[in-house]
């Protein structure tokens, strides 16, 4: 009889057309489930890779098939709906499955040819618990600091090595060397506390702020009731520090210091007895102290606590009663609530009375490093039912948030990614900051936008969605206002807080008068000064990083270009270095000009070091510091600084569009903009709504609570109708009339836009192959096509770039024939002879 053949489709995490299809030897038929990883080879030799079985059939494709290797997982790793879900984005967003595979598997389910595996070098590893195989592995690794899996292939004497892989990375072995980064520390300081087995009088969990610097001890803190014990454990303490004045003295501050609570810190020790570490050590080897390093986190400068459970104001409860009533006839809801009107509360309600009905929650936020206050607070009010996922989670434990995920964690909090978590049930998903342009992936594909994604996820669960913001993106707005998604709107800060007052600096007229301080006027400057002698904070945005981002000599005119890209590089005083801002590329700073030697070498422009430096020279006792991607790159600064600014050890902020999310930070009075043309004037269709969104949030800023707040942005286009919605507060007016503009020049939320990029190495070669291409896109699009263009930057990276922009209606079947139409100009071209190198990237749905 013959025995029919089980074949296997499986997706495999590069860009290949369609996912490839394996047979199933007879010995791993039972294994072999949808939504596991199998094991395979693909192309020549050593190329192995573990995809995920995504369907199981009978038929043969029309090649020879080769055998799976093995089946990694037990269990399945993906949903059915999770397929699904894929298989929607790689068609909408025109890419492969394969790609959206990389983007949603965490590193760790992710094993490749080119992987490589280190001891985890936080496991205490207990090896008699492995078998023998395993075992082998771990040994090796003590020997060798890191193996490819070439190398475990020959350890092992076999091919088939990811399941054993998989399994120590289960267990916490191994560890991924792609996933060695940066681990983020919470910020920490030592505590005190009552040695000896009197120490411990309480039990329960209690948060207790401490008197003088107003943190809070974020774990479990006894409860404080003096027993005959610890009365008696004082007396034999202070028997035992007679010898000593300094340990007596700081016996005494301690019991001072800790009436209200077990654990004193210890910088506040030194400060009231004048004594340092070693006293403290000292006491601690005579178990008169415990010392312990503990996690703090800040309470308001106020010594409240931020409490997201405190009674919803008026404003709030209609809002929250609006959005279940919108829920009623809609999917999707918008809620527009202005900076501070405390739609974070409104959050929290939500997500109490679902998970009150026994509903899962997902809540989306644009970019965590910058939400970590969001984070906190959620969490205190939500304790173990949050689960965080981002990529400052490590490898570890993002598989086993993945893992809980499919067991049922009630609240996920997470970035774009945590969309690809394996839901099995989701009944709410909350979008915050919705506008936010991080949500889409620019680079490299899947170029998904998740705030879209998430409606059509919820959909698959039959979710809602809430999409929160104060300046919904244009799309977002106008989908509310046909309709399509319910709108709710807050119009009132929350408490007695006020939006601040907004002024326009024209800096062109005191540029006339020659009243500008290097980049400040002197309406800036002084308000800054009243600021800061008010104990207030300011915060200074200014749109770009580095010193200056053009070096040019005053003799002949020569810039300093990247060479890889055509821009000028910025200078970096902080390196004392010339750095492209697109690919990277640093250079020494010359001396004299290249082009004809004279000496006179002249700074063009300013960025935030530059804003920093001038500041200081201003206002030298001012505390200072710079929030840009060149200071937060370190996880561990950023999180600093946001914590030194919150307890305000910093009078100004200075930073990118970094600073104008989210924070909320009670004493900033001032929030200056240092300019605000290059916004207003940038070449892109969302310029005017980017700077509607960007001047509105970072104004949001100042003012919050009862500091009054006020808002200088200086600017040479003072007229400017945007810098005019902003000022007189007419977000209906901005919103009326972008839609307008975006109608008459058929951009979205109209027409759909999807642009096309060509690029080669070799100019003849893209040239080349866009004269063809443009033939091709033309005749089958006709007009919906602008382009070719030279975009912006004519070459990044040493790539040259045309682009194509194409416009269509927004009418389903029209767009499914658009993306058709392009999807076939790009194989046609790249087929032809010669043009196989030459990349093209679709982006759907530019942002
Ligand atoms: P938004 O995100 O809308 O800009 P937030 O959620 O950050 O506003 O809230 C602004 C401030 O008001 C925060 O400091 C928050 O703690 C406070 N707040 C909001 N609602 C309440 C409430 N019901 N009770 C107490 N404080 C609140
Ligand atoms: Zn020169
Ligand atoms: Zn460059």
């Amino acid at each position: 009889m013959m025995h029919q053949a089980f074949f296997v489709e499986v997706i495999l995490p590069f860009a290949t057309p369609k996912p490839y299809t394996y047979h199933i030897p007879d010995e791993l038929r039972k294994e072999v489930q949808i939504g596991v990883r199998v094991e395979v080879q693909f192309g020549t030799g050593r190329n192995i890779y573990a995809g995920i079985a995504m369907a199981i059939t009978h038929s043969a494709p029309g090649y020879t098939t080769k055998p799976i290797l093995s089946v990694v997982d037990k269990e399945p790793i993906v949903t059915a709906q999770q397929i699904q879900f894929w298989q929607w984005i790689a068609g909408y967003y025109m890419c492969t499955l394969g790609e959206v595979m990389n983007a949603a598997l965490p590193t760790n389910l992710k094993l490749t040819g080119e992987t490589t595996v280190m001891l985890n070098p936080e496991h205490n590893a207990d090896f008699a618990a492995l078998d023998d195989k395993e075992y082998l592995v771990a040994e090796a690794l003590l020997l060798q600091k890191e193996l490819t899996i070439e190398q475990i292939q020959k350890i092992l004497q076999q091919k088939t090595v990811y399941p054993i892989i998989n399994r120590l990375l289960m267990y916490g072995v191994l560890e991924l060397k792609e996933e060695l980064h940066q681990k983020y520390k919470p910020k920490t300081a030592l505590f005190v506390a009552l040695g000896g087995q009197w120490s411990v009088v309480g039990g329960q969990s209690s948060e207790i702020s401490s008197k003088q610097n107003d943190e809070t001890i974020t774990e479990i803190n006894e409860s404080r009731q003096p027993t005959t014990d610890s009365l008696q454990f004082l007396r034999k303490a202070f028997n035992a520090t007679l010898k000593s004045d300094k340990q007596t003295q700081t016996l005494l501050a301690f019991v001072q210091l800790s009436k209200k609570q077990n654990w004193v810190k210890a910088s506040d020790l030194y400060a009231a007895a004048k004594v340092d570490i070693a006293v403290l050590r000292a006491m601690e080897k005579k178990e008169i102290f415990v010392i312990e390093e503990k996690e703090i986190s800040r309470v308001n400068s106020k010594g409240e606590e931020i409490s997201l459970t405190t009674a919803l104001s008026a404003t709030q409860a209609q809002a929250v009663a609006d959005i279940k009533t919108a829920f009623e006839t809609k999917n999707t809801v918008l809620l527009q609530g202005i900076t501070g009107s405390g739609k974070t509360r409104v959050y929290v309600e939500l997500i109490q009375e679902e998970l009150k009905r026994g509903g899962r929650v997902l809540y989306l936020l644009p970019e965590i490093a910058l939400t970590s206050q969001i984070i906190t607070r959620l969490k205190a009010v939500f304790g173990n039912d949050i689960a965080v996922y981002h990529s400052r989670v490590n490898g570890q434990e993002r598989v086993e948030l993945w893992n809980q995920v499919v067991a049922g964690r009630q609240i996920i909090l997470g970035a774009r990614s945590s969309l690809f978590l394996p839901f099995q049930n989701l009944s709410l998903i909350i979008v915050d900051e919705e506008h936010d342009s991080s949500y889409k992936q620019h680079d490299p594909n899947p170029r998904y936008n998740s705030r879209d994604c998430a409606v059509y996820f919820a959909g698959l669960f039959g979710a809602k969605v809430l999409l929160g913001t104060a300046t919904p993106s244009v799309e977002t707005y106008y989908n509310a206002d046909i309709g399509k998604y319910g709108w709710v709107k807050m119009t009132q800060r929350f408490g007695n807080a006020t939006l601040p007052e907004i002024q326009i600096v024209d800096t062109g007229a005191e540029n006339k008068k020659r009243t500008m301080l290097g980049n400040f006027s002197p309406q800036l400057l002084s308000a800054i000064k009243d600021t800061i002698a008010k104990k207030k904070q300011v915060i200074l945005f200014q749109n770009r990083r580095g010193y200056a981002p053009t070096l040019t000599c005053s003799n002949c005119t020569w810039t300093f270009d990247c060479r890889n890209c055509d821009v000028t590089l910025t200078y970096h005083k902080h390196l004392n270095a010339m750095n492209c801002h697109y690919c990277g590329f640093t250079a020494k700073v010359p001396k004299e000009c290249p082009a004809c030697s004279s000496p006179s070498l002249l700074l063009k422009g300013y960025g935030t070091e530059r804003i920093e430096d001038e500041l200081k020279i201003h206002l030298p006792d001012a505390r200072i510091a710079r929030l840009d991607l060149d200071t937060a790159r370190s996880k561990i600064n950023f999180a600093k600084l946001l914590d030194d600014f919150e307890a305000q050890e910093l009078d100004i902020l200075v930073g990118t569009q970094m600073v104008t999310k989210g924070l909320d930070f009670e004493k900033v009075a001032l929030v200056g903009v240092m300019n605000a043309d290059s916004l207003l004037h940038y070449p892109n269709f969302r310029a005017a709504e980017r700077a509607f969104q960007l001047l509105t949030q970072v104004s949001g800023r100042a003012g919050r609570k009862e500091t009054a707040g006020k808002v200088l942005i200086q600017s040479y286009d003072t007229k400017h109708l945007v810098l005019r919605d902003v000022l007189e507060n007419q977000t209906e007016r901005f919103y009326e009339r972008e839609l307008k503009e975006r109608e008459r020049f058929q951009y979205p939320p109209y027409y759909r836009l999807i642009s096309v990029s060509v690029r080669h190495k070799k100019y003849e070669v893209m040239a080349a192959s866009v004269k063809i291409f443009t033939q091709l896109l033309k005749n089958g699009l006709g007009t919906r096509v602008s382009g070719p263009a030279e975009p912006l930057v004519p070459r990044v990276n040493t790539y040259y770039i045309t682009d194509y922009l194409i416009k269509v209606e927004r009418d389903a079947e029209r767009i499914i024939l658009a993306k058709k139409i392009i999807a076939d100009a790009i194989t046609q071209l790249q087929h032809g002879e010669g043009f196989s190198t030459v990349k093209i990237a679709v982006n759907v749905d530019v942002y």
